[in-house]
């Protein structure tokens, strides 16, 4: 049985944890302070994330999806403190916008998960927030400052967040290498292109997606940038318009 996650070291106390045996290939990123850590994303819930982050570290632990999708807040189940978007409050209290049927059919799409799960079990995380976000707030981990970011689009309370000190930009599902989701009901194509434009006038020196290859060029972010302006020219910024492919990226809309 292959060993489900796979830790990183990003610097001296930044750790990505991930799951590249998923087709989500999700990340989650472990952010060491001096008196917290924070857990950015907690994956799918297949695996306990928090046996991995115990291996890393005693500190208190903050966990924080950027939104409330079962790939991020799966883990969630072991954190007895936990923050979402105002807007995403709902969603993961009570009423979470997709069945457990369909969230299992994402989940085994491609992978073989039976040594790992009995898939008929999995059910969406449920649960009560020690605290609600917005745009602007600060979390502080003593010496470490991650500013909140609302990133609306992909999904209503989608964030991102952003370390000033290192350049550090943690950006969800927002940007990644790969195809991005903008055709839910949920999702928001016009938010979306104000979200990237927010985060295009950052001083970022990397971006850490949520999902496939952290060997990432913040070029992206202007690319996104561009591709999606193209697109709102023609037009074509809404639900219905089908999928649209770039070099490094697509986006289904
Ligand atoms: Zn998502
Ligand atoms: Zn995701």
């Amino acid at each position: 049985m292959e060993k489900w996650f796979v830790t990183k070291q990003i610097n001296k106390n930044t750790f990505v944890i991930s799951e590249p045996y998923h087709w989500e290939e999700t990340n989650c990123y472990l952010l060491l302070g001096s008196k917290k850590a924070l857990l950015i994303d907690t994956g799918l819930g297949i695996c306990n994330i928090c046996d991995e982050v115990r291996k890393i570290t005693k500190l208190p632990v903050v966990a924080v999806p950027t939104h409330v999708h079962w790939d991020h807040i799966g883990g969630l189940w072991d954190f007895s403190e936990f923050y979402v978007h105002e807007l995403e409050k709902d969603w993961i209290e009570e009423n979470f916008p997709l069945s457990n049927e369909f969230v299992r059919k994402m989940l085994v799409k491609g992978n073989n998960l039976i040594e790992y799960i009995n898939v008929d079990d999995y059910a969406v995380f449920q649960g009560n927030p020690k605290k609600i976000l917005i745009d602007g707030d600060i979390i502080d981990l003593g010496n470490r400052k991650i500013k909140v970011l609302h990133t609306p689009g992909h999904s209503p309370g989608h964030m991102c967040f952003f370390e000033e000190a290192t350049g550090y930009l943690f950006s969800g599902d927002l940007i990644y290498k790969g195809t991005l989701f903008a055709n839910y009901e949920s999702t928001d194509p016009e938010k979306y292109l104000e979200s990237v434009q927010k985060i295009s006038n950052l001083p970022v020196k990397r971006v850490f997606p949520a999902h496939h290859s952290i060997d990432i060029l913040t070029d992206i972010i202007s690319d996104v940038d561009k591709g999606l302006t193209d697109i709102k020219k023609q037009g074509k910024l809404c639900h219905g318009s089908g999928l649209f492919e770039f070099n490094q990226w697509s986006i289904i809309l």
